[in-house]
């Protein structure tokens, strides 16, 4: 019998760990034809989430559990929830049943017809303010426009990932991780699935605005070093106006046979410069930018298939 993985990150989640437990308990009577195993990762949790998650374990053997030292955050719940999964697949979810459970099995459906990446995609989300809708639109707005990778829209962390996405995921160890860009950047054969985001069950949510944005410039960070370039490309019209202005300076003292102002040296000076500095710049970004993809000391290919056969990422 497959097994399957599913990982729930959970930190300060005591109020929606039962109700959790019951909705994913029918869901896998339901779903007879495969082992399961409940994997949460207890992030530091300050509450009674620990308790809650070792008394469910008591009930039920198909309930594990890693347990961080301290909080350190989703993403890197995340990875070892990968690291400790022993499903043929895993999938993610949320603690506070945002991510419907009655959509898994639809998920497995896809998994058997074999693609290896099946994500769930928001048609909606309740209980969310606009600002948090809208601000999430224009980053997958901006992430997708400073990289050639495709980048799926409007998914959350909702997905099932075959065994080889899973070894591929735990190739990558990098400290500041964006899981949404990393799944991504593996690539494999990925499937779309719709579904209604639901409001929080219970407590409240982990994220305010400054981890959104510290998620949202580790994700463009992480994955491009497209803003190191912006100096080299200021650096070019400020060349072309230096260029110009000198043309224009000359002519119009040959023209009017007068010596060259000094505001207009000046200007000439500044215009230099800056040129040069802003150039320098933009030189030691694109080292930079070397220098950090080199030390991510990330894989440089995934194999898909060899001779007909699925490659399973296996060292
Ligand atoms: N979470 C975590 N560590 C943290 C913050 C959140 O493991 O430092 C978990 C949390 O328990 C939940 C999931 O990540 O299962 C998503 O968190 P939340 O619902 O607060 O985020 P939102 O859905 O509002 O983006
Ligand atoms: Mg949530």
């Amino acid at each position: 019998m497959k097994k399957i993985s599913i990982i729930i990150p959970a930190y300060n989640e005591e109020e929606a760990l039962p109700m959790l437990y019951e909705r994913l308990r029918k869901l896998m009577d339901q779903v007879t034809n495969y082992e399961f195993e409940i994997l949460f990762v207890n992030d530091g949790s300050k509450d009674k989430t620990l308790s809650i998650i070792k008394a469910l374990r008591e009930k039920d053997e198909r309930v594990c559990y890693v347990d961080f030292s301290r909080n350190f955050g989703k993403e890197i719940a995340m990875i070892a929830g990968l690291d400790y999964a022993k499903g043929d697949c895993v999938i993610f979810m949320d603690a506070d049943l945002q991510d419907p459970p009655e959509l898994i099995p639809e998920l497995i459906k896809y998994w058997e017809e074999g693609y290896d990446d099946v994500y769930a995609r928001r048609s909606s989300r309740k209980g969310e303010t606009w600002l948090k809708k809208f601000t999430s639109k224009m980053y997958y707005r901006v992430l997708q426009s400073l990289t050639r990778i495709p980048i799926q829209k409007d998914t959350g962390d909702f997905r099932l990932l075959d065994r080889r996405c899973v070894n591929a995921l735990r190739k990558l160890r990098e400290s500041q991780r964006c899981s949404k860009s990393m799944f991504s950047w593996i690539g494999y054969n990925k499937k779309e699935v719709l579904y209604e985001r639901d409001p929080r069950i219970a407590g409240s949510t982990k994220w305010n605005y400054r981890k959104l944005i510290d998620l949202a410039i580790d994700g463009i960070t992480s994955f491009t070093t497209s803003p190191l370039r912006i100096s080299t490309y200021l650096s070019i019209p400020t060349f072309l106006a230096l260029f110009f202005y000198f043309v224009y300076v000359i002519i119009k003292c040959i023209v009017t046979s007068t010596f060259i102002q000094a505001y207009q040296a000046i200007i000439l000076l500044i215009l230099f410069f800056s040129g040069v500095q802003i150039l320098l710049f933009g030189i030691i970004g694109e080292y930079l930018g070397r220098i950090f993809n080199e030390t991510k000391n990330r894989p440089l290919y995934f194999v898909n298939e060899y001779n007909g056969e699925k490659e399973k990422n296996e060292n």
